[in-house]
This record gives structure tokens, sequence and C-alpha cells, in this order.
């Protein structure tokens, strides 16, 4: 950690998986980057103004629901893993521009065939992968002489700032609740958080674990939402 840069923290992680963790796996992560640790469904903000590049919406590859972003600062960078991408697909297909702290995601632990591998025992905990490249150009692994071709989005962040960074894109929060209103007959609770200011709907996977451990639905504020998830988890493991 430390360096200079400007970037946002995309999500509100404490605990971490480096990048250079990442190049001494074995064999070597083909795509090095940061693993940060969050519940499933927290949002994943953009870094840092810029157009979108490309994305995945499904669970087969390794990525799992992913999304990418070209800087304007000429970089590119993507995170991965997510429970739900919040842009919807014709606006991310044209390359729409998102504004630095608006949301593309919501945070889970999707991929390898798998739509949550949190629980199992042979997988990490949910967490989002992000990459950072210098250029607006894809390379994956090594080059010969051992460095990688992405580089350590941790140097690049700000000192300060990041993921408590309100929604600014109305558009964005209109798209993300219509998508909700979409799959509404799938579940039959929904969670809400928020300040007043910014209410946040939860996405089907984390109102499935609350509804197991037996929560009402109601609206909560974030930090509680937060404990409240750990709690229904926690609970969930140790009731098989
Ligand atoms: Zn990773």
């Amino acid at each position: 950690m430390g360096g200079s840069g400007n970037l946002l923290m995309p999500v509100p992680a404490t605990s971490f998986a480096s990048f250079s963790s990442h190049t001494r796996r074995n064999p070597p992560s083909t795509e090095p980057g940061t693993d940060m640790f969050v519940p499933i469904g927290t949002p994943v903000i953009a870094p840092a103004d810029g157009r979108i590049y490309g994305y995945g919406d499904t669970i087969g590859p390794m990525t799992g629901r992913w999304v990418g972003i070209d800087f304007d600062n000429g970089m590119r960078w993507r995170s991965m893993h997510h429970s739900r991408l919040t842009l919807s697909r014709a606006f991310m297909g044209s390359r729409g521009f998102v504004r630095a702290g608006s949301t593309v995601a919501l945070s889970g632990a999707s991929g390898y065939g798998y739509e949550d591998w949190s629980r199992l025992s042979t997988m990490p905990g949910a967490h989002t992968h992000v990459t950072l490249w210098p250029t607006h150009v894809t390379r994956f692994g090594y080059d010969r002489n051992g460095k990688p071709y992405s580089i350590d989005f941790m140097n690049h962040v700000a000192k300060s700032g990041g993921a408590a960074t309100p929604i600014t894109e109305e558009e964005t929060m209109s798209m993300q609740i219509a998508k909700n209103q979409d799959d509404s007959s799938k579940v039959s609770s929904r969670f809400i958080w928020g300040d007043g200011k910014q209410p946040q709907i939860i996405n089907d996977s984390t109102a499935d674990i609350f509804k197991d451990a037996g929560v009402k639905e109601s609206p909560m504020s974030r930090d509680r939402w937060l404990w409240l998830l750990e709690w229904a988890k926690n609970r969930a493991r140790s009731n098989p």
C-alpha cells in the first residue's frame, strides 16, 4: 500500500489479498490484482471517470460477473466476482461514461461456474478482485523478465475518499432500482439500507441469507446491515 494516486477505493474493504501475493501463487495469477474482502451485495464504485470497455454477465468463467472501465487518465481497470452488474447491458455495450464514485456492480463471490462460492471450503471468502493496467490494453501474465503486465491498484489509491463516497449518478440508481423491480417476483422480501438520502436495495442472494436467518425486512443503516449480514452468514454456517 502507499504510493500516490487519485483512484477511489471501489469497496470499503478492511481485509485484502495483495497484488504481490497474486504473483507468488502456485501457479502465479495470470491476472495479478488485489482481492478486497467485503460482504456479498456491497456496492462497487468506479475508482475514476471513464468509459466502460467491456463486461461479462455470466458465472461460468473464473472471473464471474465483471465490469471494466477505461479511465480518462489512460489506465484500464476491471473488477470481478460480482453478484450483479448494476448498469444496463445497453449502457455498458455502448461504452457508457461513468463518473468516479458511481456504482457499477454489487460485490459477490461468482465465478468458476458458481453463483456464490463463498461457503465452499476450497474457496476464499467473498471478495472483489480488481485489476489495473497502465494503458487501455488488456495483457495477461508476465513479460520475459517475470514482470506482471498489470500494476498494483493500491499504489494508485488516493490517500482519502473512496467507497464511502455517495452515489452521484442518478441514472445509475434508477436503472438499478428498475432492474431490482424487474426481478421482484423472484424474492418475497427485500432489505434496504441507507441514511435516508442514498437508499440501497440489496441483491437476491443476500436477501436469501437474511430470509434463512429469519431476519425481518426493514430499512436499516449500512453499518447495521453489514453487521447483520455477517451474523446471518455465521448462523447459516453453524446450522447446515
Ligand atoms: Zn484475486
